[in-house]
């Protein structure tokens, strides 16, 4: 039988939810988004962060990580305003008065990044947590509940296992539209299951399933543009759910887009999102 509570999203939704610069539009009206992504040992995870959301549209991306990495986020997308962490007191070098954060891509799991991340949640802004922050965030997760502004967690199925303790990754990947709403419910917040069928999840509202993903999408780096994307939606005022799922069903089109179905690679989806966008509004 249909599940009533479960909702393909489509190219019409994405067009009419897109939101679109107007004359009066200026770079902090149309959104601030801030990225705690990357680190040494992945630096890569901050460009592709930093690329899917400045091809996705932000008025302005404010960076922070460390500085051979704010250097090299600088060197390929020099629209981006960056600032070092410093080494000594990282909460400090947080930016401030933004729209909404993307954090946890190639970030790490040592102590420095969880008080990083327990300042961005103890903001009142939408937070996209991922990866890394997805791990520090199962340890600790009343970092979320304790939340009054949004918050949207984009696990893939090892890290929804992780977020759900006693639970089997086995049954989460037989589940996942349970799993999904399930997390959705304990965190008390929105949740992008990646996948095949990506899923969004979120309490007392309908899941979506993304109709474009591609098995092109398995590659290395992804994930990380789609954190972009889905933050700069964030940015410029989109809610959570909204974002996520428009966020999914353009990445899908990008990968489609990028080499007309032949395989790519993460970067290759940088120039085919304008193309995705341009094909859906
Ligand atoms: P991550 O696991 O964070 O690297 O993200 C991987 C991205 O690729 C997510 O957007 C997934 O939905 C997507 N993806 C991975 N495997 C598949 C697949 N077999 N079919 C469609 N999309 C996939
Ligand atoms: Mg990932």
């Amino acid at each position: 039988l249909p599940d009533p509570d479960l909702v393909s999203f489509q190219a019409e939704d994405v067009a009419a939810l897109l939101p679109r610069p107007t004359a009066e539009s200026d770079k902090y009206r149309r959104g601030v988004l801030a990225l705690a992504a990357g680190s040494n040992r992945y630096r890569g995870a901050a460009v592709l962060a930093a690329g899917g959301a400045l091809r996705t549209g932000v008025g302005l991306l404010r960076y922070v990580g460390e500085p051979e990495v704010a250097r090299e986020v600088v060197a390929r997308w020099p629209e981006t305003v960056a600032s070092a962490l410093d080494p000594v007191d990282p909460v400090a070098s947080l930016p401030q008065r933004v729209a909404a954060w993307v954090i946890g891509p190639g970030r790490g799991l040592h102590p420095a990044a969880l008080a990083e991340l327990e300042a961005v949640l103890a903001s009142d802004v939408p937070v996209l947590v991922d990866a890394d922050a997805l791990t520090l965030l199962a340890r600790n997760p009343a970092l979320v509940r304790e939340r009054t502004a949004p918050t949207l967690l984009t696990p893939h199925a090892g890290e929804l296992t992780r977020l759900l303790p006693g639970v089997e990754r086995a049954d989460v990947e037989a589940h996942r539209l349970d799993y999904a709403r399930r997390a959705a419910a304990e965190y008390g917040c929105t949740v992008l299951v990646k996948g095949s069928t990506t899923l969004v999840a979120e309490p007392n509202r309908a899941v979506a399933a993304n109709p474009t993903g591609t098995p092109l999408l398995a590659t290395a780096g992804s994930g990380d543009v789609l954190a972009g994307m889905i933050g700069a939606l964030l940015a410029t005022g989109l809610p959570p759910w909204e974002a996520a799922a428009c966020g999914a069903y353009l990445h899908g089109m990008a990968a489609r887009l990028a080499h007309g179905g032949a395989p790519i690679s993460a970067s290759d989806l940088f120039d085919a999102i304008p193309r995705a966008i341009s094909a859906v509004v």
